[in-house]
C-alpha cells in the first residue's frame, strides 16, 4: 500500500513547525489569544482585505492551531486542514458546506450516533434527506444513488461493528456521479488509513480519540484534498458556525500526536492478542475484528488498512444481564464511551452508544443486547487477559447458579 509523501513517524514530531520563528523554542508555543494586534490602520485593512498576511482574530486562526492543522494536512496526505471544537463541529461542518436544501446524503450503514442525529435534523429542517446501506460492492453504492445525491458519508471500519466500506468502490462510483466523498477516519487514526488515497475529498476525526490518546481533549479535524476548497470552508462555515478548537486544546493535540505511531502499534499489539484470546473463550460467541479471519471483509480490511486496529467488539453468551454482568465483574478494564485512550475501555453499545438506536434497526445494524465493544490500551496486555479471564469466570459462575 501507498503511504503519504513524508513519514508519517517523523512528520508527527516535525511538521509544520519552525522553531526559528518562535524564539527557538523546541516545543511548539501555546498562543492563548483571542485577538492580534495591527501595527497601523493601514496594515489591519490590508489583513481583513486578504492582501497583507497576519493574524487577524484567533476564530480565523491562531499560531499554536496552525501547526496542528499543517501537521494533520500531511499526515493524512491532504493539501489543508482545519481544527474544530468537536468531532461533531468537523462532521456538521463539511455536511453544511457540501449540501443544500433538497440534497441527498448517501450513508454507510453505520455512522456514529450524533452524526446520525445531526442528518435527522438536516431532514427536518431543510429537507436533506440520507439513506444508510451497506457499501462492500460497486453495484450496491450505484444502486442506492439517487439524482439528489451530492455527497457519500462513511465511516469504516463501522461502530461497533466493524463492518468496512469499500474505499475503491466509493471511490469509482463518485468518480461516475461527480460526488464527493466524506470519511470519517477516527477509528484507524491516519496511521492504519488513509482514505484521501482511496479518492476520499475530505476526512474527518474526532481528535478525541487515538489522535490525542491521552482522554483530555474533546477536538475534531477535517483534511481536505483542495486547499482552496478548505480556505473556502474556513471563511465561511467555520468562521460563521464558529466550531473552532481552543488553542490550548491545539497544544495538548499536538503534544498528544507526536506519539501516535507508537500508541498505535501497541494498541494494535494488544488487540492482535487478546483477540487470539478471545477466540479460545467458550463464552465468547463472535468476535468483531477487521483482521480476523473469521471477517467476512478481511480482505477489504487488508486493501485498505495497514493493520486492524486497537478496537474488538464481541458477543457474549446470553442477553443484556450477562453483558452488563461481565462489564461489572471488570476491575482493571474501564466502564467508559469514547476509545484510543491509554486506558482500556469497555461500554455496551444496546445500553450506551447505540440506545437510542430503535430496536429492530439496531438488530439491523448486527448489534445484540449481549455485544460488548472494547477499546484496547496501552496497559500490559496479560493484566488485561487476567481482568477478561477473571469476568468470564464470573459470569460462568452466575450462570451455574440459575
Ligand atoms: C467520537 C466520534 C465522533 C464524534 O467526535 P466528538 O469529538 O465526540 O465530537 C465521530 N465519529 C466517530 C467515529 C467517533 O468515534
Amino acid at each position: 500500500m501507498m503511504k503519504p509523501s513524508a513519514k508519517i513517524e517523523t512528520a508527527v514530531i516535525h511538521k509544520g513547525y519552525d522553531s526559528t520563528v518562535h524564539h527557538d523554542s523546541l516545543a511548539t508555543p501555546l498562543y492563548q489569544t483571542s485577538t492580534y494586534s495591527f501595527s497601523s490602520a493601514q496594515e489591519g485593512e490590508a489583513r481583513f482585505a486578504g492582501e497583507a498576511p497576519g493574524n487577524i482574530y484567533s476564530r480565523l486562526g491562531n499560531p499554536t492551531v496552525r501547526v496542528l492543522e499543517e501537521r494533520m494536512a500531511e499526515i493524512e496526505g491532504g493539501q489543508s486542514a482545519l481544527a474544530f471544537g468537536s468531532g461533531m463541529a468537523a462532521a456538521s461542518a463539511i455536511l453544511v458546506h457540501l449540501t443544500k436544501a433538497g440534497d441527498h446524503v448517501l450513508c454507510s450503514r453505520g455512522i456514529y450516533g450524533c452524526t446520525f442525529g445531526l442528518l435527522g435534523i438536516m431532514e427536518e429542517k431543510y429537507n436533506i434527506t440520507h439513506s444508510l446501506i451497506e457499501m462492500t460492492t460497486v453495484l450496491q453504492i450505484e444502486q442506492a444513488i439517487l439524482p439528489e445525491t451530492k455527497v457519500i458519508y462513511v465511516e469504516t471500519p463501522i461502530n461497533p461493528t466493524m463492518e468496512l466500506v469499500n474505499l475503491r468502490a466509493v471511490e469509482s462510483v463518485a468518480k461516475k456521479h461527480g460526488l464527493r466523498v466524506v470519511v470519517d477516519n477516527t477509528f484507524s487514526s491516519p496511521y492504519l488509513q488513509n482514505p484521501i488515497q482511496f479518492g476520499a475529498d475530505f476526512v474527518l476525526h474526532s481528535a478525541t480519540k487515538y489522535l490525542n490518546g491521552h482522554g483530555d481533549v474533546i477536538g475534531g479535524i477535517l483534511v481536505g484534498k483542495e486547499a482552496e476548497e478548505m480556505q473556502t470552508i474556513r471563511m465561511t462555515v467555520q468562521k460563521d458556525f464558529g466550531g473552532i478548537m481552543s488553542p490550548f486544546d491545539a497544544w495538548l493535540l499536538l503534544r498528544g500526536l507526536k506519539t501516535l505511531h507508537v500508541r498505535m502499534d501497541r494498541h494494535v499489539d494488544n488487540a492482535e492478542k487478546i483477540v487470539a484470546f478471545l477466540r479460545g473463550e467458550q463464552a465468547v460467541k463472535r468476535i468483531f475484528y477487521p483482521f480476523d479471519a473469521a471477517h467476512p471483509q478481511m480482505s477489504i480490511a487488508k486493501d485498505q488498512m495497514r493493520r486492524g486496529g486497537g478496537l474488538i467488539s464481541f458477543e457474549l453468551e446470553g442477553g443484556k444481564k450477562q453483558a452488563q454482568d461481565f462489564l461489572n465483574a471488570l476491575s482493571l478494564i474501564k466502564i467508559a464511551v469514547s476509545l484510543g485512550d491509554a486506558e482500556t475501555l469497555i461500554q455496551h453499545p444496546a445500553t450506551m452508544t447505540h440506545a437510542v438506536v430503535p430496536p429492530e434497526e439496531r438488530e439491523r445494524m448486527g448489534i445484540s443486547d449481549s455485544l460488548v465493544r472494547l477499546s484496547v490500551g496501552l496497559e500490559h496486555v496479560d493484566d488485561l487477559m487476567q481482568d477478561l479471564q477473571h469476568a468470564f469466570a464470573q459470569i460462568k459462575s452466575n450462570l451455574q447458579e440459575i
